[in-house]
């Protein structure tokens, strides 16, 4: 057992995602932890049961497989903890619920992930916090924003949508100077290609729903903390009840272990079709951080591994009365990809991105802007898909 920890800290990417969470000796050699269903869990005798101090106390608290889980994640993440929750909205929902309280300040990035904003204009305006969007592009510009009041800092880079890069490190040295918890969405690059505590953020937050996942079959949220705030996100999802399925749990573990592999393809097959989409004049702009032309490069190459699969594109629509009906006519004449929500599965996905709730960045001015999440298909069928598209696009 302790060697193979210490084989496991000194080993490549791949070979960890293939090897942590759970160990085989604790199921009787069976290379996967057991699916463990379970409300109650019975006690020796009356004093352990008045102690609790048992491994396993209620199925709330954790079960095997939801463990297993967990400890992958802090070995991806450099975690102190992390808990479970049943989707990637709660993710963000239960760590602003456990650091923020009534009379509080939150600054939220403005290209946040739109459900994020719709939770902290009801539901947290209507307790009292008051909430304030900023510019991605601030860096140690945040200072100024920071008033006595303020307790956290949440970021999200690349932003949703149009994937504006964020300097984590310069935002998260000022906030802790001023006391504020420093949470990220890191859905996009997975702490495969981006660890958000080893820039500095207390609390990283992920839709495992995405890449995790991997097959659009499961929604699951997983909140992972630094030694400072573990206790207090740990407490707060204690009180609310809130709890991670061992089977959901069980097929996101699963997942771990090809993600490094599904990973590299995403973004393999995203960078070409993004390089193929930027040479074509009825593209007004590529928005991926991976591309030199574009503002954020700088910041993603000094500090990602990696880009994943999704970015998004600007038609160039030539008049805002043809920005929907080009957009419309492109996605309809799609017939690999498909039309929906969410991303990180095996299947090409396109949508076309509704930014009316921006106040900072808002929608680019020369057309609509449509999102793809490359999936695992041959990129020859993904561009002469797109190109079917573009045809339909035109005839507008
Ligand atoms: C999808 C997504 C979420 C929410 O995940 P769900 O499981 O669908 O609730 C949160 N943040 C980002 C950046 C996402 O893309």
């Amino acid at each position: 057992m302790k060697d193979r920890k210490q084989m496991l800290a000194n080993a490549g990417t791949d070979t960890r995602l293939c090897h942590i969470g759970n160990d085989p000796e604790n199921f009787y050699g069976f290379v996967n932890p057991p699916i463990v269903r379970g409300s109650t869990v019975l006690f020796p005798d009356a004093e352990t049961m008045e102690s609790g101090n048992q491994k396993y106390t209620y199925g709330t608290h954790a079960t095997p497989t939801t463990d297993a889980l967990c400890a992958a994640l802090d070995e991806l993440e450099g975690s102190a903890g992390t808990v479970l929750v049943p989707s990637g909205l709660a993710a963000i929902t239960v760590p602003f619920l456990a650091f923020l309280s009534s009379g509080d300040h939150a600054l939220i990035v403005d290209s946040v992930y739109f459900p994020c904003r719709r939770f902290c204009d009801t539901m947290l305006s209507r307790m009292g916090v008051t909430v304030e969007y900023y510019d991605p592009a601030v860096g140690a510009g945040i200072e100024a924003l920071i008033r006595p009041n303020t307790k956290l800092v949440h970021t999200e880079a690349p932003g949703s949508n149009t994937f504006e890069m964020q300097d984590i490190d310069a935002i998260a040295e000022i906030a802790h100077r001023h006391g504020c918890v420093v949470t990220m969405d890191n859905t996009w690059a997975t702490p495969l290609y981006y660890k958000p505590l080893d820039h500095g953020v207390d609390i990283s937050i992920h839709a495992a729903t995405k890449y995790p996942s991997g097959h659009s079959d499961i929604l699951m949220g997983t909140v992972s903390a630094n030694t400072e705030t573990w206790e207090r996100l740990k407490d707060a999802n204690t009180q609310l009840g809130i709890c991670g399925a061992p089977e959901d749990s069980y097929l996101i573990l699963r997942g771990l272990r090809t993600m490094g592999m599904r990973l590299a393809h995403h973004g393999r097959s995203a960078l070409a079709v993004a390089e193929w989409l930027e040479a074509r004049g009825d593209v007004a702009r590529v928005l991926h951080p991976a591309l030199p032309s574009f503002p954020g490069h700088a910041l993603w190459k000094r500090d990602f591994k990696g880009a994943s699969g999704i970015f998004s594109f600007v038609l160039e629509a030539g008049s805002a009365d043809r920005f929907k009906p080009k957009a419309r006519a492109f996605l309809n004449a799609l017939s690999l990809f498909g039309l929906g929500y969410s991303w990180g599965g095996y299947e090409s996905l396109a949508v076309m991105v509704g930014l009316a709730d921006r106040t900072i960045c808002k929608a680019p001015p020369e057309g609509p802007v449509i999102r793809l999440q490359i999936g695992l298909e041959n990129v020859e069928d993904i561009l002469a898909d797109l190109e079917r598209g573009f045809a339909a696009a035109a005839a507008v």
